[in-house]
């Protein structure tokens, strides 16, 4: 399920900065495609994996471990949603259609323990560059529109908190399985927690 790992089959889980960090505030730089053929940045790839999975998380921007760059990776393959999509890295991802407005409820993991009630699209059209720089076209709705649009607006340096309102800690049982439910990046996702560790 995990996608190929090129070098020496090792992948690192790199530090997730928070709230506060400036890196997460800075528009992230657009990726020359060239550099897709550098082992260096195939690593990064493998690297946001797996610390999006040790998170565990169903989304991961690489500003969020201090890269400025624009790309992202997700995977709801394991979420309890329209069918799961991913994993799939996006890299320049571009929104080509945004339509509709839904409610989300969401967390993330650099907002560490948090959730809040905004609005989202309902459906976006994602195209971009896959790792070997063949270019793909996303389309989301649901859980997954939701987090293509939270990814997205980190590489703009916007956190979801900046759009929310009646931000507020998960705390009790109930706010817990919202969260699970509908969460962008999944910090409390006990559900796919599960999942990975049975899987892995
Ligand atoms: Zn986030």
């Amino acid at each position: 399920m995990r996608p190929g790992v090129i070098l020496w089959d090792v992948a690192y889980i790199r530090e997730i900065i928070q709230d506060g960090h400036p890196t997460l505030r800075k528009v992230a730089k657009k990726v020359d495609l060239r550099e897709l053929e550098d082992p260096l940045f195939q690593q990064l790839i493998d690297d946001m994996f797996e610390t999006m999975y040790a998170a565990p998380g169903i989304g991961l921007a690489a500003p969020q471990i201090n890269v400025g760059k624009r790309l992202f990776v997700v995977d709801l393959s394991e979420a309890d949603d329209d069918g799961g999509r991913g994993p799939f890295v996006v890299v320049n991802p571009k929104f080509t259609v945004t339509e509709g407005e839904i409610d989300s409820i969401e967390g993330c993991l650099s907002v560490k323990g948090m959730i809040g009630d905004l609005k989202r699209f309902e459906r976006v059209v994602c195209s971009g560059f896959d790792r070997s720089g063949k270019k793909i076209e996303l389309i989301g709705t649901g859980l997954f529109g939701r987090c293509l649009q939270h990814e997205m607006d980190h590489l703009d340096g916007i956190l979801y908190i900046d759009k929310a309102q009646n931000i507020r800690p998960a705390e009790t049982d109930e706010e817990k399985a919202a969260l699970a439910e509908v969460e962008a990046e999944g910090a409390a996702l006990e559900r796919n927690a599960e999942a990975v560790s049975a899987s892995a």
